[in-house]
């Protein structure tokens, strides 16, 4: 009963603060220069955690401020840390959508997918499911189901099956009798642990890369979306509840040249542009508070229609590269990240 108690008060005081701040949020993640690159235009101020200043091609500074800022020497761990509270707040019962986006090469892949080594948000935080749902065996049982996808071209593929020789199955979104967003036919896989999660994974990176040349370049071009559906059983109250995650590894926001490309690049780079922007009008219209929000204008946001608003939970990560190389797509980056967060930047602060 105590615990019940906890958990309601819990939520209460959780729910004062969404409702307090939104419930969106920017995280911006910079990554480090590499060996090849000297030059970073990124700059952090030691005493403030969420601002950075970016110097620009005529030496002026612009500032920037989210609700985090990682550097380039924030680890795993560290980022993991201040997502724990929004992802397993799934268990609560809450829909979450988490994105990594950015220019191609800015880490969003390692801050979602990580490495062996230097796992990211994806794998953290289904081990972390895991543990509350033991702590939490003698009053809730839980349920995990997984399912992964890629959005490519406006198209819908199953990143769980395994079909280098099989034609590809069409999938298609459609509209539950209870009004959510199902794909029919897409592999939702039970879970009980977390290596299994870790071979799932795999399969749908390895699914991801096949039929392109290069796995990298194909990987950049789509987005990767993984889902975690969690159901969950009240034992005292006998309460059921279903909510769902979804961490998506958004395609490269870079925008092409018109003469550097041939037909289908063109092609992809314009799905891919007006998915990105459909992605920032929905979670603009979402943080300004709109009454029409336009989910239908891409695949992405449609699928994910039932996870974003309401009382769901976004979280952006607005990944960045430091070097001077990319400052043109920093800025972008950035720019669009301010305006999904429903906030322009300011002047930079008076340099001392
Ligand atoms: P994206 O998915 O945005 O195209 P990647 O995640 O593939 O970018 O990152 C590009 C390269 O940079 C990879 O080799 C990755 O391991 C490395 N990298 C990215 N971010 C970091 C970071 N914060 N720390 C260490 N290495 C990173």
């Amino acid at each position: 009963k105590k615990y019940l108690e906890e958990c309601s008060e819990r939520k209460k005081l959780y729910n004062e603060v969404i409702e307090l701040k939104g419930n969106i949020r920017v995280f911006c993640r910079c990554r480090p220069l590499k060996q090849d690159e000297s030059t970073s235009v990124v700059e952090f101020d030691s005493s403030q955690e969420n601002e950075l200043q970016v110097t620009c091609s005529d030496s002026s500074r612009k500032l920037f401020k989210f609700d985090h800022v990682f550097r380039p020497e924030d680890n795993q761990e560290a980022i993991f840390a201040q997502t724990l509270p929004i992802v397993t707040s799934v268990l609560d019962g809450y829909n979450v959508c988490i994105f990594a986006y950015g220019q191609t090469g800015t880490g969003k892949t390692y801050t979602m997918e990580g490495t062996p080594e230097n796992r990211g948000v994806n794998y953290r935080t289904l081990d972390e499911l895991f543990r509350i749902s033991n702590e939490r065996s003698s009053i809730m049982r839980y349920e995990l189901f997984v399912s992964m996808l890629e959005v490519y071209n406006e198209k819908i593929r199953d990143l769980l099956v395994e079909n280098s020789n099989q034609p590809v199955k069409k999938l298609e979104i459609k509209q539950s009798a209870e009004g959510t967003q199902e794909v029919p036919g897409l592999v939702e896989a039970r879970v009980y642990g977390t290596d299994e999660v870790w071979g799932l994974l795999s399969l749908g990176s390895r699914v991801r890369s096949v039929g392109s040349t290069n796995a990298n370049e194909q990987s950049s071009r789509s987005h990767c979306l993984l889902r975690v559906t969690v159901m969950g059983e009240n034992l005292v109250s006998g309460q059921r509840t279903r909510s769902q995650l979804w961490l998506v590894d958004l395609a490269g926001s870079e925008r092409v040249g018109r003469i550097e490309v041939d037909g289908d690049r063109l092609k992809e780079s314009q799905f891919i542009n007006k998915s990105l922007s459909a992605l920032g009008d929905v979670i603009s219209a979402l943080a300004s508070k709109t009454s029409h929000v336009p989910y239908r204008n891409s695949k992405l946001t449609h699928i994910l229609q039932s996870s974003l608003g309401g009382d769901c939970k976004t979280l952006m990560f607005v990944q960045i590269s430091p070097n001077v190389a990319d400052l043109g797509e920093t800025l972008c980056s950035l720019n669009f990240a301010s305006r999904v967060r429903g906030v322009e930047h300011g002047p930079a602060r008076r340099q001392t």
